[in-house]
């Protein structure tokens, strides 16, 4: 049914949920036309270059006709065989470069669209909050119905399964994990994992694992993959992304392995909506996997500075923090008197620090603010010296 205006939107659209940064961003840009020097800790995008080695790649590529025409929708072959062996070499997981392995636009694509091909109206997903706004949007779109679960900092922001209630799971097609994950920066172990694939199992579910943040982890800690546990590749698929382990955020290049059936019905969504990546982006992605890994360990030692810079300058004035293990973020705790979205205004207005309010990740997020470490320790020490001259 038509309404009157000239032009409106379809209700999946309006259905999204609100938009709860308007006024913040609206603040933020008056103050930069102000001049007003801002710290933008708001961001999950990495201030740090691509490595040289991929730049150099993509360039020859560029050059070479054979990249110019339409790539084959699941990726190159030989993309899709480095991918496999970054995954033996990295996980002690063997895929089948053959249905195992599928090249994504970015991961962000592949989450967006996996409910297309497996949520039928009415049908559930099972939804962290806070999470990546992805997962109930792609759910949104399918005409799905998110099923929230929250990630609370005394169950170390691990859904509690067994929260959710029967009628629910029976109705549930998909179950979104995400370790190392965003924006609380929690990590998870085999141990969960393996109660995932049992409740996944039970309710015939299929496991969509978010794994964007895999190579970003401190101290020593390695972050494992959720199908290094047993049963996992039955009952679901890992999402990986070359945004963050190599500064790629801008290049869209992306991955989904594991269950083959799933990657199936993910291909075939693929096949009738985009044309694949651009083949001189995935022979940089091959270099990216196979090359030397210097550059991924460098990067990991700058991020773990800034945490350490981070962590002792939020405690310094007063905030509550745990530090990360892995992932660029700070999850922080909002003092007292605050919600999440009135403290990050008053540290954008009287310091000019920008910060994520966890409201806008969901409703379990509020209380909390999200600090990425993607500027220079420089930076944050300014910022924590600008967080020290206010009264939080
Ligand atoms: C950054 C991010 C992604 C994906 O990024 P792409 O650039 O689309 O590969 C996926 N999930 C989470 C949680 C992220 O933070």
């Amino acid at each position: 049914m038509k309404g009157s205006g000239r032009v409106e939107t379809a209700q999946r659209l309006r259905a999204l949920p609100p938009y709860l940064f308007a006024e913040l961003d609206r603040r933020k840009a008056a103050l930069r036309a102000k001049g007003v020097d801002i710290i933008d800790l708001g961001v999950g995008d990495p201030d740090l270059p691509t490595p040289k080695r991929i730049v150099e790649r993509m360039r020859e590529e560029v050059l070479n006709p054979r990249s110019h025409r339409y790539p084959s929708y699941e990726g190159l072959r030989d993309f899709r065989e480095a991918v496999s062996r970054w995954y033996e070499r990295r996980f002690g997981v063997m895929l089948d470069p053959d249905g195992e392995v599928l090249a994504l636009i970015g991961s962000k694509e592949g989450i967006a669209h996996i409910p297309l091909a497996f949520i039928n109206p009415g049908a559930y997903s099972l939804v962290p909050s806070p999470g990546y706004p992805v997962y109930h949007a792609g759910t949104v779109f399918a005409g799905g119905r998110s099923f929230f679960l929250p990630l609370v900092e005394e169950q170390g922001f691990l859904p509690d399964l067994g929260q959710v209630p029967q009628e629910v799971a029976e109705l549930a097609t998909l179950l979104f994990i995400n370790y190392p994950n965003n924006p609380t920066a929690a990590v998870a172990d085999t141990a969960f994992f393996t109660e995932v694939v049992e409740f996944a199992r039970r309710h015939r579910l299929i496991v969509c694992h978010d794994a964007a943040y895999s190579e970003i982890s401190y101290d020593g800690y390695t972050p494992p993959s959720f199908l290094e546990v047993d049963g996992a590749k039955e009952v679901g698929v890992e999402f990986h992304s070359l945004s963050k382990t190599y500064n790629m955020t801008g290049w869209r290049l992306g991955f989904a392995v594991g269950n083959r059936e799933v990657l199936a019905g993910l291909g075939k969504t693929k096949t009738n909506i985009d044309s694949g990546v651009f083949q001189a982006v995935q022979w940089a992605g091959i270099e990216a996997l196979k090359g030397d890994q210097s550059d991924v360990e460098q990067m990991r030692a700058t991020y773990q500075g800034r945490r350490d810079v981070m962590v002792r300058g939020i405690r310094a004035v007063g905030l509550e923090v745990t530090p990360p293990r892995a992932t660029f973020y700070l999850w922080v705790k909002v003092p007292p008197r605050h919600d999440s979205v009135s403290f990050a205004s008053l540290v954008l207005n009287e310091a000019g620090v920008v910060l994520t309010p966890g409201s806008g990740f969901g409703e379990a997020g509020e209380g909390y603010v999200r600090l990425a470490l993607t500027v220079p320790e420089a930076r944050l020490e300014e910022a924590i010296e600008r967080l020290q001259r206010i009264s939080l």
